[in-house]
């Protein structure tokens, strides 16, 4: 059965990965559905055009241009009648580079010439998927593991964004630094991964608590951290006494069991010349006036509000 030329270019269109076929001066003639797709240019846009025109560049890791250095892996191809296989990134037309599994293969006419070459390119998935473990590395390095909510590095990272903030555009912010009370019990009463259980379920309460734009985070064991965003020192007390009750009037379910704990809180403003050391040592000096006040309680600088 004679097909025609729109039968295989239906079938090429179908294709998951990109096909692009030149002639033998370079001329892109076919841009299939693929290459649309992972490239962001419509067939229009690059047919009739050269690949070492501005188009879907082909650049090697290092951010060579391909084309420009007598490397383009088409031409090559070409110039060499054979297969060529590399892992080259192509130029989306957002501007953002692909990684793809580039493979070019000379096409070959009646008599024995080389008319063009057929290039199939796919996204690089292994290099992608090193890309997201990065990141999910980089993720995992700035979360707590337990509750999911950042960890101290995070905090710290967050305090600093705050202080050169406020340093350089006036942004006033405050810091809760929280521990919950008689904790150890807890671990005592009902075992270790109750404490876990009910560790998780005070932070969500607290991250809950807060605004979305604040930032809670898991300071060390049973301590918390809330970074609170633009606020005066009024805001700040009433956020630390609404996170206060939000954990006394949390009933925790373990194994069926209601459990409860409270907190103790310190709340203090950033000032101008803190450092982070020097804001979360204020803060812990806060809380610790709670606990030896009676515990379940907030301390705040300036100004108190019991
Ligand atoms: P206080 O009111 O003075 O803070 O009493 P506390 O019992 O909370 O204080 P202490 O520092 O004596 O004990 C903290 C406890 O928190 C001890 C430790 O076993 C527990 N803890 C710290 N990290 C974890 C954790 O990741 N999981 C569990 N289950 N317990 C933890
Ligand atoms: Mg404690
Ligand atoms: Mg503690």
């Amino acid at each position: 059965m004679k097909q025609d030329a729109t039968y295989y270019r239906r079938i090429l269109d179908n294709l998951y990965d990109g096909v692009c076929i030149v002639d033998k001066s370079g001329q892109v003639t076919f841009w299939n559905k693929g290459a649309e797709r992972l490239s962001g240019y419509r067939s229009e846009e690059v047919v009739g055009h050269r690949c070492t025109n501005d188009i879907a560049l082909h650049m090697d890791k290092n951010g060579r241009r391909l084309c420009d250095c007598d490397d383009c892996p088409t031409m090559n191809c070409m110039r060499r009648r054979e297969l060529i296989a590399e892992q080259v990134y192509i130029h989306h037309k957002e501007g953002y580079l692909i990684p793809t599994l580039t493979r070019v293969s000379p096409l070959v006419d009646s008599r024995g010439e080389v008319a063009g070459a057929v290039e199939i390119f796919s996204e690089n998935k292994r290099e992608v998927e090193a890309i997201k473990k990065i990141e999910r590395l980089e993720r995992m390095a700035l979360l707590d593991p337990l509750t999911g909510i950042g960890n101290r590095r995070f905090c710290i990272m967050n305090i600093e964004a705050q202080l050169s903030a406020m340093k350089r555009y006036g942004w006033q912010f405050g810091l809760i630094l929280s521990d919950l009370d008689f904790f150890k019990r807890i671990n005592d009463d009902h075992g270790h991964n109750v404490g876990d259980r009910v560790l998780s379920a005070i932070s969500q309460t607290l991250a809950n608590g807060i605004r979305s734009s604040d930032v809670i985070c898991r300071w060390g064991g049973e301590e918390f951290v809330a970074i609170v965003h633009q606020v005066g020192a009024a805001e700040l007390c009433t956020t630390a006494e609404k996170l206060r009750r939000l954990v006394e009037t949390a009933r925790i379910k373990v194994d069926g069991k209601d459990i409860s704990v409270t907190l103790s809180l310190g709340a203090t403003l950033a000032k101008e010349d803190d450092s982070s050391d020097s804001l979360i040592e204020r803060a812990d000096l806060l809380m610790y006036r709670s606990k030896s006040e009676g515990r379940n309680r907030v301390s705040c600088f300036p100004g108190a509000l019991q």
